[in-house]
Parts: structure tokens; C-alpha cells; sequence
């Protein structure tokens, strides 16, 4: 199993690691600090150095549970080579960014996610909701968020705490990580979103840009679309 050292910080951006398998196109490693797509946010990419060679890291995918490593070529790599890793973090920093507002974005409207997407400078969320949220008041209520300076922070509880409390589950699509016992929370400043969460976040919301746009569609009866944009 590699050691997935982005869950513990997420603004490592490089680390050194030991190929200990290679299959087609990926390989992996004993730790690694490329995210891994799952729940919406997109995988990492950017470069392994071996040697004097620099080597892209075109994706990072979960296969069978186990983190791979997207190259074009693996003809250069052999199994127990030393690498330094490196993420393409303005893309990642990014995301974290994308992907802790739409934790800022639950905290304002209360119905349960149905579904979700982060990219770089856009992210979305999907409400299981009736009546359309006021656009321009989300926009003004997220920044002013974003400015208040909140802190971010990871925790854990039990899997029979959260059984006991399934309304900490927000969204419905994407199902916390089970089998450890544990469960990894994210909690942003006093009491404004608490949630199981695996992904990566900023560490205080002031780090996020200013949200420049939220669109609002409707995707049926009870599915509203809340995109937030920060082009
Ligand atoms: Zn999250």
C-alpha cells in the first residue's frame, strides 16, 4: 500500500519516493503526494525526477484501491528506483481552493448533495432542492466567508460515530472511505461545515480567491445545480 502522505498535508509539493510496482502505463509508490481522482476532485499531475531525467506524471487514478501513477512511458522505470516527486501545485492549489469552497457552499444551503465536481477554477454542487438559491446572495455570502479568515482542520471519528450521526454525511453521491475504523473530517472554523471529507483543502478560507460568478441551473424537479466560478 503506498503511504498517502497528501492526507495528512496537503501542501507538500514534492517528496521522494520508491517505485515498488509497474503496470502498463502507471507505476506506484511507497508514498506519494499526488492526489489520487475520487470524490470529485480531479487527480494530480506534474513530474518525477529520476536522475537527471524528468519524467510527466500525465494523471493519478485509484485502480482496485491502490494509487497509480499515469506515465507516458515507463521504458526508463524499473521497480525499487528512487524518484522525486512533484505535483504541478499551482494546479493543485487551485483545486484545494475550488474544493474547500464548495464546503463553504454547503454550509449555506442545507439540503442534501447530490452530486459534485471540482476543476480548477470551477466547482459545482448539486442539491437535492426545489426552489432555486438566490445567486447573488450565495456570492456575496461565499466571499464574505472566504475573507473571515477561518480556519481549516482535519480530524478523525469512528465509523460507529458516524453511523450514529448519518446527517454529517452531506453528500450522498460520494461515500466516505470505510475499513481503517476511522473516518477523516474536515471541519472549517467555528462550526461553519463539518463533514467527512478524503480530499485536499486550503488551511484558512483567506486563502482562497474571490469567487466571481455562481450560476444556478435547474436539472429537474428537485435538482439544482450551484456552479461557482472563479474566472
Ligand atoms: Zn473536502
Amino acid at each position: 500500500m503506498t503511504i498517502e502522505l497528501f492526507r495528512n498535508d496537503s501542501y507538500l509539493k514534492n517528496c521522494n519516493s520508491k517505485i515498488i510496482k509497474i503496470e502498463n502505463n502507471g507505476i506506484k509508490l511507497d508514498q506519494t503526494i499526488f492526489y489520487p481522482e475520487a470524490g470529485g476532485q480531479p487527480g494530480d499531475n506534474g513530474i518525477i525526477q529520476i536522475g537527471n531525467e524528468e519524467i510527466s506524471i500525465l494523471d493519478t487514478t485509484y485502480v482496485n484501491n491502490e494509487i497509480v501513477h499515469v506515465v507516458e512511458n515507463t521504458s526508463n522505470l524499473k521497480v525499487d528506483d528512487q524518484i522525486e516527486c512533484n505535483i504541478n501545485w499551482g494546479r493543485r492549489f487551485n483545486i484545494m481552493q475550488v474544493h474547500t469552497t464548495l464546503h463553504l457552499l454547503c454550509s449555506l444551503i442545507s439540503a442534501p448533495v447530490t452530486g459534485g465536481q471540482i476543476n480548477e477554477n470551477k466547482g459545482r454542487l448539486d442539491f437535492d432542492l426545489e426552489s432555486k438559491p438566490n445567486k447573488e446572495e450565495i456570492l456575496e455570502a461565499l466571499n464574505n466567508l472566504i475573507k473571515q479568515n477561518h480556519e481549516i482542520s482535519i480530524s478523525s471519528i469512528s465509523e460507529e460515530e458516524l453511523d450514529n450521526k448519518p446527517d454529517l454525511i452531506r453528500t450522498m453521491s460520494v461515500k466516505p472511505p470505510r475499513g481503517s475504523g476511522l473516518i477523516r473530517m474536515i471541519n472549517i472554523g467555528d462550526g461553519i461545515d463539518y463533514q467527512p471529507c478524503g480530499g485536499t483543502h486550503v488551511k484558512n478560507t483567506q486563502e482562497i480567491r474571490e469567487v466571481k460568478k455562481i450560476r444556478v441551473e435547474n436539472k429537474g424537479r428537485m435538482n439544482k445545480r450551484v456552479i461557482v466560478d472563479f474566472l
